[in-house]
């Protein structure tokens, strides 16, 4: 009979061990550490779990592939990044995970966003096993016949380890619809073939599904939406802080805006914008996504009531809720302070791991709804995988058919991640509640198939 105390004793073996033979890896120290914590209770009720090698495979990637990706600017100088793909598990269906470019990606970034993705693919109950890649690429200030040089030379490599049936790379920071482009040029030139379902969040016309590149904020906010529902209210006339200015922020501020809320926040690395009136978000649009400007550049043309706040952290404008979307670790155990102190009710995560693990317990221990990543900002992959089955049915779904089952998958999501949490003695923490809910998906199929 194993207790939950020797499962915890083998848990916290096993994490010690994972940051032995993954030295200089913190981010996946902490996204293991985050998962491993919460599953001593579902480890301990059946035994099946304690089975051993079950959770040591699970922290190991079937595959992990590093690349040297050479290109030439438009001086023609030559430069050398590195590339990554990390196919973390494929019990559930190919990998699945998008490629991030950003000068902070190292193997142990790229490890803890395939982790994390293992178990958010899962939620989705759509058949998608977990895996992430990128470079360590700065896109900011490049042209595009440089983003499109590198991308090729990317792809170049690349193009050997992915596919329909075997992995299906998408965006992430710094991959949106014109990098898409490019690698997915690249791929169809080396392998001459017209392979619509090896990349989601292609462009419309060429395979790609509507709805998209708004998946991943608008289900945040559907998320948050079921979560202040479970406490009795809605988002109607709720004050928002978003941060971030990309894709995510932009569709979590506009789904925000058609529920009834009021986003008041963006921010890049260079600060953020608080702007009484709400986030213009045809103003915002135009700088991030055509001119691929900061956001500065949206206070000085929206006038009076927008303000930029160099270097400052949106987390200290006062909300009702909080939607995290631009990186790791962007909220902290202060920032968590301030947010309560101000009196927020939800804090609903879309961007991975924003919340640092300090942060989340002094939320979590005040009551705030608090909605982990893997749960709430699944419907970016949710969509790209039904973008796999339009392709592989040679077909393309109406917005509103795509938009239905997205907010059905969300709930989805909520009911499960909230049900599971009861099931396991912690009403009301989502994080347990997801953790266990997609590792039990996982090691369900792990188990059925075997020692591989
Ligand atoms: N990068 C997104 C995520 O973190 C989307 C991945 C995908 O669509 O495959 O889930």
């Amino acid at each position: 009979m194993t207790t939950r105390s020797d499962t915890t004793t083998a848990l916290n073996r096993l994490l010690a061990e994972i940051e032995h033979r993954n030295p200089a890896q913190p981010e996946f120290h902490q996204a293991a550490h985050e998962v491993l914590e919460t599953l001593a209770p579902v480890i301990a009720a059946r035994p099946e779990y304690a089975e051993p090698g079950l959770v040591e495979r699970l922290v190991e990637p079937e595959r992990q592939v590093i690349f040297r990706v050479p290109w030439q600017d438009d001086q023609g100088r030559v430069h050398v990044n590195r590339g990554f793909r990390v196919e973390f598990n494929s019990a559930l269906g190919p990998y699945k995970g998008g490629l991030r470019f950003h000068s902070s990606v190292n193997l142990g970034v790229i490890k803890f966003l395939g982790f994390e993705q293992i178990f958010k693919n899962a939620l989705t109950g759509l058949g998608i096993g977990g895996g992430k890649g990128g470079s360590d690429f700065d896109p900011h200030g490049r042209s595009d016949a440089e983003v499109m040089r590198f991308c090729q030379s990317f792809m170049t490599e690349l193009y050997r380890h992915i596919g329909e049936h075997t992995d299906v790379p998408a965006g992430d920071i710094g991959v949106g619809g014109r990098e898409i482009g490019y690698l997915f040029g690249q791929y169809r030139r080396i392998t001459n073939r017209w392979e619509a379902g090896v990349l989601t969040g292609k462009g419309q016309g060429w395979g790609g599904s509507l709805i998209r590149p708004e998946a991943t904020g608008y289900g945040n906010v559907l998320f948050a939406a079921a979560m202040m529902r479970e406490r009795g209210e809605d988002l109607e006339g709720q004050t928002a802080v978003v941060s971030g200015s990309g894709n995510v922020a932009i569709y979590t501020i506009e789904k925000l805006a058609a529920l009834g809320a009021n986003a008041v926040t963006c921010s890049d690395s260079s600060g953020y914008v608080v702007d009484e009136k709400g986030i213009d978000l045809d103003l915002l649009k135009q700088i991030k996504e055509v001119e691929r400007g900061r956001v500065d550049a949206y206070a000085e043309r929206r006038g009076a009531s927008a303000r930029f706040v160099p270097g400052g952290r949106v987390w200290d404008v006062p909300a009702d809720i909080a939607l995290p979307s631009a990186t790791q670790n962007e909220l902290n155990e202060a920032d968590a302070e301030t947010l309560i102190r101000n009196g927020v009710k939800a804090v609903s995560e879309g961007a991975n791991m924003p919340a640092t693990p300090e942060a989340v317990h002094l939320l979590q221990k005040a009551g705030v709804a608090f909605g982990p990543g893997k749960a709430a900002n699944a419907g970016g992959v949710a969509v790209s995988a039904l973008e796999m089955a339009q392709n592989h049915a040679r077909t393309s779904w109406t917005a509103a058919r795509v938009e239905e089952e997205l907010t059905h998958i969300m709930n989805d999501i909520h009911t499960t991640c909230h049900e599971t949490a009861e099931r396991y003695e912690a009403p009301g923490d989502y994080v347990t509640g997801a953790n266990i809910a997609g590792f039990e998906r996982v090691a369900d199929a792990m188990l059925a198939q075997g020692v591989i």
